[in-house]
């Protein structure tokens, strides 16, 4: 079966055989490891171990989102969240329930953050000291210009949060140029196509230093992720970690600097998602969004306009011919959701929009316009 799904997305078998070996996390053999999965994912940001340390946390992304915002956004502080989509309502979501003060800039499913919006509500209000963002919307594909939107709180003098989760690895990123950026957050298990269970952040080292105990949380707490690798070695894990999980990860970052690193990932993702488009549109259906406007992650399909369509057999008939597409609806209209991320081709495609065809054709719709 092949996910078509923005995580966790599909893996190489290399990935999955390194899960096949067992490490005792506090065994002199595997710090060498986790330490150089710490080290090799700075250069992906731009950044290296003068001024910025990666941050690792056992979970899936919402945990080191919640980690950052306790972290940095005091108790209490206003944070500013354009609300770009469903995964900026889980960040404004996960700030509201750890007691900060969430501002809504609203932004339409189809168009980008307006920086210039941003730079006139943070005007307005001196009391926001933060800004967190979805760099790449997962639910409506929409890739927002990150360094324009962060550039707008840098010259305000304010902090930025960005969710990378469905960015990281592909998607253009250059901490470097970015000092307002307190924290760029993602997983293993979207652009970097390892399997799941673990969370990251890449912090600068002045922001974390004296920090810990901030988050009132030590589960959630980078900066005592921090101070614990700075006591007792950059290999050394506070709590037991997925051990199997690093080094299949590690595995997934060798596969990736192979490849060509985020360049050549982002090559192949907007390749799949020329087949995609064009593919769709070829046999009758209609993007949601305007291709200007559609990013490489994820893209949705408007739902045929024809009284026989049903997601969930269409859904069923995919899998029936090997593909597998999120099974819900995550936009205003409906439509259904296609990953472009994962160990997939082009050929992948081509197959999946031959199955599509077949699909709709099983299930006797005749329009597939949408309304
Ligand atoms: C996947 C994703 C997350 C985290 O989701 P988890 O299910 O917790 O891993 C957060 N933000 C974005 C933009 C995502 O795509």
């Amino acid at each position: 079966m092949k996910l078509l799904i923005p995580g966790p997305v599909m893996t190489r078998a290399e990935v999955r055989a390194a899960l096949a070996h067992d490490f005792a996390p506090w065994d002199r053999d595997f710090y060498p490891i986790y330490a150089g999965i710490r080290e090799r994912l700075l250069p992906i940001a731009g950044v290296g171990t003068d001024t910025h340390a990666s941050l690792p946390l056992q979970g899936s992304g919402h945990f080191v989102v919640e980690a950052a915002i306790r972290t940095f956004v005091p108790r209490g502080g206003k944070i500013l969240v354009p609300m770009t989509g469903g995964y900026a309502t889980r960040l404004a979501r996960l700030a509201r329930a750890c007691g900060r003060e969430v501002v809504s800039l609203p932004v339409g499913e189809s168009e980008r953050a307006d920086p210039r919006a941003v730079a006139s509500l943070l005007a307005a209000d001196p009391a926001i000291g933060h800004l967190a963002f979805v760099y790449s919307e997962t639910s409506t594909g929409v890739v927002h210009d990150a360094a324009a939107i962060s550039t707008a709180a840098r010259v305000a003098g304010r902090r930025v949060i960005i969710d990378a989760v469905s960015a990281f690895g592909a998607l253009p990123l250059d901490l470097a140029a970015m000092p307002e950026v307190d924290a760029v957050l993602f997983t293993a298990n979207k652009c970097l196509e390892a399997v799941p269970g673990l969370a990251f952040a890449i912090a600068p080292k002045a922001r974390l230093i004296g920090r810990a105990g901030a988050a009132e949380s030590w589960c959630l707490d980078l900066a005592d992720i921090y101070a614990h690798a700075e006591k007792f070695g950059a290999g050394s894990f506070r709590f037991t970690p997925p051990a199997q999980v690093l080094y299949a990860f590690l595995a997934a970052l060798e596969i990736f600097a192979a490849e060509g690193g985020p360049a050549a990932r982002l090559a192949r993702y907007q390749a799949n998602l020329r087949v995609l488009y064009e593919g769709v549109q070829a046999i009758g259906l209609t993007p949601y969004l305007p291709l200007p406007l559609q990013g490489p992650i994820v893209m949705n399909v408007l739902a045929p306009d024809d009284p026989r369509w049903d997601l969930l057999s269409f859904v069923e008939l995919l899998k029936q011919r090997g593909f597998l597409i999120s099974n819900f609806y995550d936009t205003a209209l409906p439509s259904f959701r296609v990953g472009l991320i994962g160990a997939l081709g082009t050929e992948d495609y081509r197959a999946a929009v031959a199955a599509m065809d077949d699909a709709l054709d099983a299930l006797g719709i005749r329009k597939r316009k949408a309304v």
